[in-house]
């Protein structure tokens, strides 16, 4: 697959960071690729991205992979506020309420192609394929709750948290340990274990509707139900196994 270097953005400046470990997807939420390019290359914009995918699979390299391109806007992964410093962007021309609201298998299959070629170059953890709600829950939707993150899944290409042997880590102990740390709630606990994955939890800690985006971000990339409030116990459960795998696999940074 050849990928397209007839279109630049100049919307970028110097990384802060030499290091590339994560990758946010996003969709343009515009009608087209024609609108996508011109807005993406546009200086008055101020956004661009490194990579965008249209409906029929054609890849547009638009900022060098040296730059740091300007996708994330204010954003939070696991400490990390700069995430354009040490991510590459990736666009899709996708809007959920245009003609283009449909993420295509060529679509798709590029992104697989994409996704393959930058997580083997610069050796990305499969936690760190993200989606730009996943970095701004409060403030952006996007890929949306279409996006098939179990595509990515099946092909190892994003992370699923694995079921576990509870044998190992048995029910009491967790309770006790939460317990010990005084997260007394269902709530506060779901919040301290999405802080742990690397949610920014700050706005959900004070309001509900907060609290609600957060949960709404989480359940549509790992696809669960979306009314918490219905579904509180699943979700927990889900979430819980996240924390659990991450603690037990023992590899984070
Ligand atoms: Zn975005």
């Amino acid at each position: 697959m050849k990928l397209i270097h007839n279109f630049k953005s100049p919307n970028f400046n110097e990384r802060k960071s030499n290091n590339i470990e994560i990758i946010i997807i996003h969709y343009t939420a515009l009608n087209s690729i024609s609108s996508s390019l011109k807005y993406l290359c546009s200086k008055k914009n101020k956004v661009s991205s490194h990579y965008l995918i249209s409906q029929s699979g054609k890849i547009y390299n638009l900022v060098s992979e040296k730059k740091r391109a300007w996708h994330a806007g204010q954003s939070y992964w696991r400490g990390n506020t700069d995430i354009n410093s040490t991510s590459i962007g990736i666009e899709l021309d996708y809007s959920p309420s245009e003609k283009n609201n449909k993420f295509s298998l060529k679509l798709n299959s590029a992104l697989i192609f994409l996704l393959n070629k930058l997580i083997k170059k610069y050796k990305i953890r499969s936690e760190n394929i993200l989606g730009h709600s996943d970095i701004a829950p409060y403030r952006k939707v996007d890929p949306g709750k279409n996006f098939p993150w179990q595509m990515l899944e099946n092909k190892k290409l994003s992370y699923s948290p694995q079921l576990i042997n509870r044998v190992d880590f048995p029910n009491h102990l967790i309770n006790k340990w939460f317990q010990k740390n005084k997260l007394n709630s269902i709530k506060k606990k779901t919040l301290f274990m999405l802080n742990f994955i690397g949610y920014d939890i700050s706005l959900a800690l004070k309001n509900k509707i907060y609290f609600n985006k957060l949960i709404e971000a989480y359940s549509n990339h790992y696809k669960l139900y979306k009314n918490y409030y219905y579904n509180k116990k699943k979700i927990y459960d889900v979430i819980e196994l996240h924390f659990l795998n991450l603690i037990l696999t023992n590899n984070r940074k």
